[in-house]
């Protein structure tokens, strides 16, 4: 058999990797460092874990507890190293950072069916089975290429992503359906304020406590003036944000009566929050314009003083880092191949999964697939009731127009067929349900010889 290429040692890349040897096929995984490095990663181990040393909660009624839980049952490499040196962290699986990446460098490299090379590769091989996991800091020169390949000008943000907040936990005795000028369909729920409530935020605001930036992010900072933090347009005045994001012009409350009767004008919003929906079911609602580099214990006690998100639920806090990104929805199948090249496979952040146990979950499903196209069998697509198959059937069919990166949570599942009021209960069913599924689903294939499930 031919090697299957893969391009870049993280966290997708040496799942994937792995994968692809445990189904008998040889694999060469080629990683930068430490040639180079990335702005981010220090070492030249495989799999190093950029910043925070958690992979999430870990009870299963937790969704990146969920999420590891499935990793747990496919044998993940990743997730199984994790567990056999994790640290003592509360309810979460955290890991000795260094011991963890060096096992797993070990258990890779010695594995008879890798080989593991170390350097730069500047472009997508054009031939054979290949799969990309090059992260969020892709190297200037293979994202080039990756422009060119895909046909899309921009795959190199300054992520500046704003914070996702969960439907259900909206008020909507406060917020009110509208899109501006009424234009389409009402996708908004727009939060307003009066006078008032809005200084009282503003002031918080200007007060809030930042996260510190990387050197390489403030650089790159400078170039996006269009894509500015809400904190610093609230510093550049009481009124910027009303004349921005906030601004409360063509949005009518129907319950209200229409502002521009003059009967009805100071019932008008003095700034309003608008939240665009973000997945099919509506359950998950994006902070228009509230990208951020706030602490995220700032950002959940700051932005819970916005009108009916008193009691926000966020499954995405505001994030700023450059962040390569390939629009997954136009790109992408749910099996993690391209539409124009099915040989040519992607996984990790740089298909807009966010976290470490997603990209660990994009690893596993596009090595295996890659290892199966080699062995000439069907490629596998995951439940979407399980945590990994929603992630992906995500990334697959989200609107590309707004596409940004996505972290697991509960509100990308299918809705369960009946309404629980409790939170816990709710998520507990989804649990249930997903790992029922993901055993349904490893029984239907068990006789096909690459997934060792
Ligand atoms: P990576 O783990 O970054 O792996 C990509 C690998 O590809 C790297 O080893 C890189 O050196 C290599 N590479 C890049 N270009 C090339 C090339 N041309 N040729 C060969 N090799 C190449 N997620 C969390 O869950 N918790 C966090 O605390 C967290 N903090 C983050 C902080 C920063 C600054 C960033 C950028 C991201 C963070 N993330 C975090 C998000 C994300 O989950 C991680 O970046 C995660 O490591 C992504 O996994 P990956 O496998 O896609 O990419």
């Amino acid at each position: 058999l031919t090697p299957i290429h893969v391009i870049g040692g993280g966290l997708a890349g040496t799942e994937a990797a792995w994968q692809i040897a445990q189904a008998g096929v040889p694999v060469i995984l080629t990683e930068m460092r430490p040639e180079r490095l990335s702005p981010a990663h220090h070492s030249q181990d495989l799999a190093e874990l950029v910043c925070s040393n958690s992979f999430g909660a870990k009870a299963g009624d937790r969704a990146a507890g969920l999420l590891q839980t499935e990793l747990r049952k496919l044998n993940s490499l990743i997730i199984t190293t994790a567990d056999r040196h994790a640290v003592p962290a509360g309810g979460a699986l955290a890991v000795d950072r260094g011991v963890f990446s060096r096992s797993l460098t070990e258990q890779v490299a010695s594995h008879p069916l890798v080989e593991l090379r170390r350097g730069e590769v500047t472009e997508i091989p054009r031939e054979g089975i290949t799969v990309l996991t090059t992260g969020p800091l892709t190297s200037p020169a293979l994202t080039e290429d990756l422009q060119r390949f895909t046909g899309m000008e921009y795959l190199s943000f300054f992520d500046a992503a704003s914070p996702i907040v969960v439907g259900d936990s909206i008020n909507k005795e406060v917020a009110f359906f509208a899109s501006r000028y009424d234009k389409g369909e009402a996708a908004y729920l727009n939060c307003p304020f009066n006078r008032g409530q809005y200084l009282h935020f503003w002031q918080a605001l200007c007060e809030a406590e930042q996260a510190a930036l990387k050197d390489f992010d403030r650089e790159t900072a400078k170039f996006f003036e269009g894509c500015l933090p809400i904190e610093e347009l609230a510093q550049r005045g009481e009124d910027t944000m009303r004349y921005g994001p906030l601004k409360p012009v063509g949005l009518f409350d129907a319950r209200l009566g229409d502002f521009r009767d003059p009967a009805n004008r100071e019932k008008k919003p003095y700034a309003v929050v608008q939240l665009r929906q973000e997945d099919k079911a509506g359950q998950l609602w994006n902070m228009v314009g509230f990208q951020t580099n706030l602490r995220w214990g700032e950002q959940g006690r700051v932005f819970r003083l916005i009108p009916g998100l008193e009691n926000a639920e966020f499954v995405r806090m505001g994030v700023m880092h450059r962040n390569t990104f390939i629009n997954s929805p136009q790109l992408l199948s749910a099996s993690l191949h391209f539409g124009d090249r099915q040989s040519l496979f992607a996984a990790g952040q740089l298909v807009g999964t966010e976290g470490y146990a997603a990209a660990t979950a994009g690893g596993w499903l596009a090595g295996t697939n890659a290892a199966r196209l080699a062995l000439g069998l069907p490629l596998l697509t995951l439940p979407v009731t399980t945590m990994m198959g929603a992630l992906f059937n995500f990334i697959s069919s989200a609107s590309p127009k707004h596409f940004q990166p996505m972290p697991p949570n509960f509100g990308i599942l299918p809705e369960l067929p009946q309404r629980i009021r409790n939170k816990q209960e709710r998520y507990g069913q989804y649990r249930d349900r997903a790992l029922a599924d993901l055993e349904a689903w490893q029984t239907s294939i068990k006789d096909l010889a690459t997934c060792r499930v």
